[in-house]
């Protein structure tokens, strides 16, 4: 083991803002891979190994969400978006990508490290237990992120598996709006409850037998969602 807390990969191309996040990850106790583009993001995404990526959206050679997209291929690592792309849209595409969190620039430097010990808490809270959600027509295996409907895989993305773990770790109780972002999105984000009604209908869809009439994901109205498993 070395003595850093954990290594971090930056892909950006804006030298300034490197230099200054590669200072400030340092003094923190992270040791930092620096890459200037999209390509070469990937190849040190392979050959470092990083815990945790930021990776800029606009680089010079391919979009960011390429690089994001690439290392979900092979890699459950936390992935922070640094970009100046604000539109709610665009953060929703880089969510889909399979981003964690999503910092806008211009962006305060207390705030972006907090994430990073947010993000790099969450990979190390490993999911309890071994046993398998059974969900209906679904199996949901929490550890080994598998997911079967009626012995058919079924893909979830690593937020959809984030959030499937926070509600089951409440099993039968109502998890709040709150927690769940702030569990599954980062404490920042405790106000966006819009993500959980696109999430959350996602998830009925893909494991719900009746995904209009659902009997795992129930709604609170007003307070939060709450999982029902079977036996
Ligand atoms: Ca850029």
């Amino acid at each position: 083991m070395s003595d850093y807390l954990a290594t971090v990969l930056l892909v950006e191309d804006d030298t300034e803002i490197r230099r200054f996040l590669h200072a400030a990850l340092g003094v923190e106790g992270y040791k930092v891979v620096e890459s200037a583009n999209a390509r070469r993001g990937a190849i040190d995404a392979s050959s470092h190994k990083p815990d945790l990526a930021i990776v800029d959206l606009g680089l010079p050679d391919f979009d960011g969400l390429e690089v994001i997209k690439g290392i979900r291929e092979w890699s459950e690592m936390p992935i922070l978006v640094l970009s100046a792309r604000s539109r709610e849209h665009a953060k929703l595409e880089a969510f889909d990508a399979g981003a964690d969190d999503y910092v806008t620039k211009p962006f305060g430097i207390g705030e972006l490290l907090a994430r990073v010990r947010v993000a790099l808490r969450h990979r190390a809270r490993a999911p309890t237990g071994g046993s398998a959600l059974r969900l209906g027509p679904c199996v949901v295996d929490l550890e080994a992120r598998r997911t079967l409907r009626e012995g058919r895989e079924v893909h979830l993305t690593p937020i959809e598996y984030r959030l499937v773990g926070c509600l089951a770790r409440h099993l039968g109780m109502v998890v709040s709006h709150r927690e769940l972002l702030s569990e599954v999105w980062g404490p920042t984000h405790q106000a966006d409850t819009h993500y959980l009604r696109i999430y959350l209908k996602r998830l009925r869809d893909k494991l719900e037998a009746d995904p209009m009439r659902p009997r795992h994901f129930l709604t609170e109205t007003g307070v939060g969602y709450r999982l029902v498993a079977d036996e």
